[in-house]
């Protein structure tokens, strides 16, 4: 059997506005190694919430987070914030590239967190950019790529240190249906023991998944069809 990469036990998410808004719902779930999970379910129904408490960045109101099988709320924030950054890529829907470096730098940047020295770590660059279709652009910077470039270099930024998990929020939701396609294929090519856990409002993206997760209203209902 696979390794858990990360489980949710019984995770609750409130949100005191005006009103008490609950965004998550005594929602369970464990993501093995190198599976790819897709959630689902409509706008306002808790996707961002769950995939940002899996990844660490927020904490559940109630119920508990394990990651690489290490209770979250047990650890002080340097270690949490280690953990986040060594094993942990992210991407986001709006690409979030630094927009005053090259494709390659934003890759090498990345590298550099992860401990990989000068010369190496624009050779590795270089060659992750090469692997997602991105070879001849590497000198291009962030505005001088489309949608689709940007965000397969967001994934290569994300899938520098081979992170165990990868988490995408929405990651299509600003391309049309071909670019949507190219960072689908660069979301699943991630190495076999990264796990993938995207959140996405398409059909058509979901259904290139191992597995389904379906929030309505921040709680778990069954995947009809
Ligand atoms: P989705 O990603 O599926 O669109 P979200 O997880 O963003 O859903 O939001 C779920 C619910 O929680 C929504 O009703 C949203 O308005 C609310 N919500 C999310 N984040 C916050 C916040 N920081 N403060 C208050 N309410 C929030
Ligand atoms: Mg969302």
């Amino acid at each position: 059997m696979r390794a858990t990469v990360v489980e949710l036990r019984g995770v609750s998410k409130t949100f005191r506005g005006g009103a008490l808004i609950t965004a998550l719902s005594d929602v369970s779930l464990t993501v093995a190694e190198g599976e790819r999970v897709a959630v689902v379910g409509k706008s306002g129904s808790g996707k961002s919430t769950l995939l940002a408490i899996a990844g660490s960045l927020e904490r559940p109101s109630e119920g508990a987070v394990i990651i690489d099988g290490r209770v979250l709320r047990e650890l002080s924030d340097r270690a949490m914030s280690r953990l986040r950054g060594r094993r942990i890529g992210f991407v986001f829907q709006s690409f979030n590239l630094l927009q005053r470096l090259t494709a390659l730098e934003n890759v090498a940047e990345a590298l550099m967190y992860g401990g990989v020295r000068c010369p190496e770590r624009i050779d590795r660059a270089r060659d992750l950019l090469d692997d997602f279709g991105l070879g001849g652009r590497i000198d291009h910077f962030p505005h001088q790529l489309s949608g689709g470039e940007q965000q397969r270099v967001a994934i290569a930024r994300a899938l520098a240190n081979q992170p165990a998990l990868l988490i995408a929020d929405e990651p299509t939701g600003d391309l049309d249906p071909e670019s949507g396609a190219t960072v689908v294929d660069a979301l699943l090519a991630a190495g076999e023991s990264t796990a993938v856990l995207v959140a996405t409002h398409s059909p058509e993206v979901a259904s290139q998944f191992d597995r389904r997760v379906r929030l309505e209203d921040g709680r778990q209902v069954p995947i009809s069809g």
